[in-house]
């Protein structure tokens, strides 16, 4: 990146500064330490991709709360369409009394997820609770148990989805035993399994599942199409589509994990059209209500109607405040040109990142779309290196970036811009990590 803007000075102090450190130490007192924060920066206020902690100092946000403010903090429009709400009534309970707001995001979620055929969808809270439901609903409708997970997946916190998660340390350490009848199997990792191809690495997965579990025992086959917590991973081409066909052969629901690559993080609208992946159940979250708790699962109507009236839904499963929100969101993705911008900063980062990689050791792949991108930091032996990651964040916070860990190793440096965020603040952060490679050395 060959660059002369000058850009402005974000930080100010210390970082974490030292109103940050006074808030830092009153929470250890009284928050419980199985809660922890990535940066202990404490957050004042937050507009756009900017947020400004209680020191004052400025970070761009390259997390986004890990893809969940996708269209900008206090995106406009849908801060007054949740006021609008707020105003009307904040809460009844759907399977109490409805209303049409739900009905509303539910139709445009059978209309935006792949697949031309009859959906219906059922929302939640969060995106474990999602992904819970996605599973009971494939069990019921197949009358099956086994689940087939993929290597480095990450799909939540409850008990579940511990189970289907590839770590253990942190999630589920010392939290009893696992849910069983849940299989794992390699997933393509093209920069770390030797170029198999990924029709090649979803056979020896197949056979494997054959083998340990039997195709018919399997009700589904969960899968996020590119990696968030694993890494930004994208499969090779191939992977998905073999697992599909096998899947559909053999009356498995395909599951897309679309809760961090849905809703336009990749420069699609959902992850799985880079793929021509079609799946029977896709779950999303995250960035579908604009900060405010959302979930939902979308899939094949009969699928969706398995199971009896009353087994999907919680106290506040597609609350009217974060419906609102959905509905401003959505439509703001689905507008003519959105994807486009977000393509777009996807090709700007490539290039910035790529020409890093040319000056930086350290960068030993890079990868994504749109605003997901994963840059795979190595030591001199080419193995994962998270102490390079710890010494690169450090760095770009300390020069006013936010960016995210990832990685099973924590050795991945990932990168949740703002799907529509500026070319100038792409610019700038691409600055900042060039310094902050430079100084990692
Ligand atoms: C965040 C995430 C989840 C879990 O969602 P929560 O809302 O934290 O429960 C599941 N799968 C993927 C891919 C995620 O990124």
């Amino acid at each position: 990146m060959t660059t002369t803007a000058t850009f402005p000075q974000r930080v100010r102090t210390q970082v974490p500064g030292p109103r940050s450190t006074e808030a830092h130490a009153r929470r250890q007192r009284y928050v419980s330490s199985s809660v922890s924060s990535y940066m202990p920066i404490y957050i004042d206020r937050a507009e756009g991709s900017i947020l400004t902690d209680l020191d004052g100092n400025e970070f761009i946000d390259f997390g986004c709360g890990i893809g969940v403010t996708s269209l900008g903090h206090g995106n406009a429009a849908a801060v007054d369409a949740m006021r609008a709400q707020l105003d009307r009534f904040s809460h009844t309970l759907f399977t109490v009394t409805p209303y049409e707001l739900y009905t509303e995001v539910a139709r445009l979620l059978t209309e935006l997820t792949p697949g031309d055929f009859p959906k219906k969808a059922a929302l939640s809270s969060t995106g474990a609770e999602a992904i819970e439901n996605a599973v009971k609903v494939a069990r019921s409708f197949t009358r099956r148990n086994g689940i087939a997970v993929v290597d480095h997946g990450y799909h939540g916190r409850t008990n579940l989805t511990l189970g289907m998660n590839y770590k253990a340390q942190p999630y589920s350490t010392g939290a009893g035993p696992r849910p069983g009848e849940i299989y794992r199997v390699p997933t393509s990792y093209p920069y770390r399994d030797g170029g198999q191809g990924g029709a090649a690495v979803a056979r020896a997965a197949i056979k494997y599942l054959e083998k340990v579990s039997g195709a018919d025992n399997l009700a589904c086959f969960v899968v996020e199409p590119i990696q968030g917590e694993g890494g930004v991973v994208v499969p090779a081409d191939g992977y998905l589509e073999t697992i599909q066909a096998w899947c559909n052969e053999n009356g498995i629901l395909v599951i897309a994990d679309e809760i961090q690559t849905g809703l336009g993080r990749t420069g699609k609208l959902f992850a799985s059209e880079h793929f021509g992946f079609v799946p029977d159940i896709v779950v999303t979250a995250k960035a579908i209500g604009a900060g405010i708790p959302l979930s939902g699962i979308v899939g094949r109507a009969e699928i969706m109607d398995a199971m009896p009236a009353g087994a999907l839904s919680g106290t506040y499963s597609g609350n009217p405040v974060a419906c609102a929100a959905a509905v401003e969101v959505l439509g703001q993705l689905a507008a003519p040109g959105a994807m486009d911008r977000t393509a777009a900063i996807g090709e700007r980062l490539r290039a910035g990142l790529e020409a890093l990689k040319t000056k930086h050791a350290i960068i030993g792949d890079v990868r994504g779309f749109g605003s997901l991108f994963g840059v795979e930091l190595i030591d001199s032996e080419g193995g994962p290196d998270a102490a390079a990651f710890q010494r690169v964040s450090r760095g770009a916070v300390e020069r006013g970036l936010l960016v995210m860990a990832g990685g099973s190793d924590g050795h991945v440096l990932r990168l949740l811009p703002q799907v529509n965020i500026t070319d100038e603040l792409i610019d700038e952060a691409l600055h900042i990590l060039d310094e902050a490679f430079a100084a990692a050395r």
